[in-house]
Formats: structure tokens, sequence, C-alpha cells
């Protein structure tokens, strides 16, 4: 089977979320190659590779913004190459190329996906509904290529032997108006401590801890375990932080080895973006949150009294 990767590049190393395609595509397919957007650098090239893309196809959009050109260039090369499958990742710019893709084609795509099977012919994926509690199996049926929005996080990345792989530069095809669109800056979000979606250890913290002051307590505890810290969507309306640092269903997905929950209740759509963690604390002053449902490990209690007391106990600890 034929599965195509469509990986993006972010300061010169393919995102984390196309290495776990790539990962699952080799599990799937005999014949994986990567789509890649992105300047195309030697190192991404190589983990491209080492994922399992054989072939790379490679377009650099330099500062067009991608998603028109993209798509058309993916449409025009399907045509030719015939890929059984390609997989997109649950991001802005894959959602966008996928749908665009989707409507030149002619093909539905199935997003959200959390797993892909495919045997004895058929390409089925699973997505999880009602905030991760039901699981909902779809086939594919009629012409392909099939396209999948896959959730982050649903594989690991594993990388293999690799090698160099082929490139094959793609051009950006003219695509009139809407591919006119330049990018003229970008803000990059200075952040200390390791990126969310990549931390072993996440610190995070919810309307429980009060106010934007008192926060900080959960950047210190995060700081002592070298963690990141993470949010509730309560906090980010609130705008004590970021929405970059939103944990959820509108926000980002974790698996860390340990998530830690400060004041957070355990809604639905927060329990989709980090259940799957390895081992899960909370600290709630509710025995009947329902983040208590999901924890390895719960202290009922008051945050206030108790992450101030953990902080000491580090810090004597050195
Ligand atoms: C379409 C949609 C998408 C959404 N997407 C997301 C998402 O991506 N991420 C997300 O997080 N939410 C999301 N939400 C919001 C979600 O439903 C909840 O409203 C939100 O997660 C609640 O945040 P919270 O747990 O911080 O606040 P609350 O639910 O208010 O919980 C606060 C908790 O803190 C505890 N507490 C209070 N004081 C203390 C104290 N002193 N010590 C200890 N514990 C204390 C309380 O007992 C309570 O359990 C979404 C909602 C919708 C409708």
């Amino acid at each position: 089977m034929r599965i195509w990767v469509f990986a993006e590049e972010v300061d010169g190393l393919p995102t984390s979320l196309s290495l776990e395609m790539l990962t699952k595509a080799t599990s799937l397919g005999d014949q994986v190659a990567a789509f890649l957007v992105g300047t195309g650098s030697a190192e991404t090239m190589g983990l491209l590779a080492a994922h399992g893309a054989a072939t790379v196809y490679h377009l650099d959009p330099g500062d067009a913004l991608p998603s028109s050109g993209a798509a058309a260039a993916l449409a025009e090369l399907a045509g030719t190459e015939n890929p059984d499958l390609i997989l997109f990742g649950l991001q802005p710019t894959d959602r966008d190329v996928a749908g665009r893709l989707a409507g030149r084609l002619g093909v539905p795509v199935l997003s959200n996906a959390v797993d892909i099977i495919a045997d004895e012919g058929s390409i089925r994926v699973l997505n999880e509904i009602l905030g991760g509690t039901t699981l909902v199996e779809t086939a594919f049926s009629g012409k392909g290529p099939h396209l999948i929005v896959v959730r982050p996080k649903s594989f690991t990345a594993e990388p293999g032997d690799g090698g160099d792989p082929d490139v094959v530069a793609v051009a950006l095809p003219d695509t009139g108006h809407s591919g006119s669109a330049r990018v003229i800056e970008r803000h990059t979000e200075t952040a200390e401590g390791p990126k969310l979606e990549e931390a072993a250890v996440v610190v995070a913290g919810g309307r429980g801890m009060g106010d934007e002051e008192h926060f900080s307590v959960v950047e210190e505890l995060a700081g002592l375990l070298s963690a990141a810290v993470g949010a509730s969507r309560a906090v980010v309306d609130a705008g004590w932080v970021p929405y970059s640092l939103q944990v959820g269903q509108t926000g980002r997905t974790v698996k860390p080895t340990v998530y830690i929950a400060l004041g957070i209740s355990g809604a639905m759509q927060h329990l989709v973006g980090m259940k799957d963690s390895g081992t899960i604390i909370a600290i709630n002053k509710d025995e009947e949150a329902p983040i208590f449902g999901i924890a390895d490990l719960g202290v009922v209690g008051d945050v206030h009294q108790v992450v101030p007391k953990l902080i000491e106990a580090l810090k004597a600890r050195g």
C-alpha cells in the first residue's frame, strides 16, 4: 500500500506530529513517502527518512501561505502517483490542505483519527466522540486516495535506520487569487522550559488556582520539576496565561509521563487532551471532582496549602 504523510517543517526540523504519522504509516504500508512543506533542511530529510519516508516530495513555498499551492501540487502528484492513503495532522495548515485537496479530488476526509486499521483491503479509522468516552469506527468506500486527519500523540514516533531519502522537488503551482497570500511576519512566542507537547512532565493549573497571581505557583512547581506548564480553558479565557498553554479539545493534546492537575475540575473537554498521560496526579479540594475519576494519585486539599508545601519539600531536597 502506498501511503503519503503531509509533513511540516518548523525552525528547520519536522514537527513531531509528522514523525508520529510516518511511524504509523510504516506499520500500514510498504511504500511510504512524505510530502514536505518547508525549506527542507538536511536534518529534516534525515529525520523523515529515519521515520520511514523512502521518498520525500519537497515543496518550498518561500513566503507564500502554503495551503492553496500545496493542495494543488498534491492533487497533481496524486493523479500520477496514485497513493492509497494520505495522512495529515490535526493542526491548522494540514487541515487547510486536507480540505482543499478533498475538494480538488472529490474524495472525503476522515478527521480526528486516533487510530488507523488496514486489513483485508479495507481502511478503517477510529475516532473519539463525546469527549473521548466513545470510539467510532468508520470505513472508507469508493476511490482513493483516502484522506485522514490524525490527532497528535495518537502514535509514538520511532526512528529506524533511515538513510538518505529520494528527494523529488515539487514546484509551487500558480493557484491565482487563492494562492496569492504572503507570510509577511512571524511571531515566535518566547517560552522557557520544555515544549508542552514534548515535555515528560506537565504541571497544569485550573480556575481553582484562584487568580493570575496565584497561578505563578504552577509555574514555580513546573520549574522545579523541569516540567512544562499547562492550563485549563477557564484559565486561558480569564487571560491568566496564553492560549498556547491550553490543554484539551480545543487546545493541545499532551501525553507526558506525569501530568499534575492543580485546581482543575476535569471537564470532558479537558480530559480529552491529557487522559493518555502516564501517571495523572490531581489536587482538588472537591473530592467529587471528575478529575479524580482518571487520576492515579489524588490529593483532596486546597492547592494554596498543598502546592507550597510540595514546593518547599522539593527545594529542601535540592
Ligand atoms: C466546545 C468546548 C471546548 C472546550 N475546550 C476545552 C479545552 O480545550 N480545555 C479545557 O480545559 N476546557 C475546555 N472547555 C471548557 C470545559 O468545559 C471547562 O469549562 C473547563 O475545562 C473548566 O476549567 P477548570 O477545571 O479550570 O475550572 P472549573 O471547572 O471551574 O474547576 C475548578 C476546580 O478547582 C477546584 N478548586 C477551587 N478552588 C480550589 C482550591 N483552593 N484548591 C483546590 N481545588 C480548588 C474546584 O473544586 C473545581 O473542581 C471547552 C468547552 C467547550 C464547550
